[in-house]
C-alpha cells in the first residue's frame, strides 16, 4: 500500500511550504464555503479536550443522556432510535439519576444541577427560571460562534410557555435575514430541552423537531409548558 507524506501532497499540488498550504486552504474555503462550514461543525462537535462522562437520567420522556466534562454539559440527548412511532411518554416517571456502577459515586456539580433543573422542569416548568441554569461547556467561550449565540439567546430570552419563530429569533440576534441559519442552529442544538429549541416554531406551523422524526416530542414539551395552539 502506498503512503503519501505532506511533502508528497504539497509537491503534487505545486505547494512549496506551509505558507502556500495556508493560502491554498484559505482560497479553497473562499470558493467552497461548505469546507469552512464542515470545519466549524467538526469543531463544534468536539467541545473541548477535557474528559467527557455520560450520565443517564430517567424522565417522563424516557431516558435522557447527559454528557459533560468538569466545566459543563456537552450534550443532552434522547435515545437515537426514538421517533414518533415508538414515543411513549409517562408523566409519572420520576426524574432520577441511573446509578450504573454498583459502587455509589457522587455525581459532579454540573450533573447535580442538570438533575435538579430537569426535576423542576418536569414537575412544574413555570418554576424552572428560579433554578440555577446548568453550565454548558461550549457557551463558556468568550468568542461564541453564531450558532452558539443563537443557543444562548434562545435559552436566555424564550422561557417556558413561550414560542418564537425562526425569523423573530434571528431579529433578536440583530440579524433579521438569518432565519435559515437559526433553523440550522436548532437542528444542531446539542443540549435539547435545556436550550429550548422545541420553542422555536414556523410562523405557519409547529416546524420540525429532530428533522421531523420527533414531532410528538416537540408537541409534548410545548403542551407540558401550557402551549396548546398546535
Ligand atoms: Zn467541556
Amino acid at each position: 500500500m502506498a503512503y503519501f507524506t505532506l511533502t508528497d501532497i504539497c509537491s503534487f499540488l505545486y505547494l512549496g511550504d506551509m505558507t502556500d498550504v495556508f493560502w491554498f486552504v484559505y482560497i479553497l474555503c473562499w470558493f467552497f464555503p461548505d469546507v469552512k462550514k464542515m470545519a466549524q461543525v467538526r469543531k463544534e462537535s468536539k467541545w473541548c479536550e477535557n474528559k467527557e462522562t455520560a450520565y443517564h437520567i430517567t424522565s417522563p420522556l424516557g431516558t435522557i443522556t447527559i454528557k459533560a466534562c468538569n466545566i459543563g454539559m456537552h450534550s443532552l440527548s434522547q435515545p437515537p432510535h426514538l421517533n414518533d412511532e415508538n414515543f411513549s411518554p409517562n408523566k409519572r416517571t420520576e426524574v432520577e439519576l441511573v446509578q450504573e456502577d454498583k459502587e455509589f459515586t457522587t455525581p459532579p456539580p454540573v450533573i447535580k444541577d442538570c438533575l435538579y433543573w430537569l426535576q423542576v422542569y418536569f414537575k412544574n416548568p413555570s418554576q424552572v427560571s428560579q433554578v440555577p441554569f446548568p453550565t454548558i461547556c461550549h457557551l463558556q467561550s468568550q468568542n461564541l460562534s453564531f450558532r452558539a449565540r443563537v443557543w444562548q439567546t434562545l435559552a436566555d430570552t424564550v422561557g417556558p410557555g413561550e414560542v418564537i419563530t425562526y425569523g423573530a429569533l434571528a431579529t433578536r440576534l440583530r440579524n433579521p435575514g438569518a432565519a435559515r441559519s437559526v433553523g440550522s442552529a436548532m437542528s444542531h442544538n446539542p443540549v435539547g430541552i435545556i436550550v429550548p429549541c422545541h420553542r422555536v416554531v414556523r410562523s405557519s406551523d409547529l416546524g420540525l423537531y429532530h428533522g421531523g422524526q420527533r414531532q410528538k416530542v416537540k408537541l409534548w414539551l410545548l403542551k407540558h409548558e401550557g402551549v396548546d395552539k398546535f
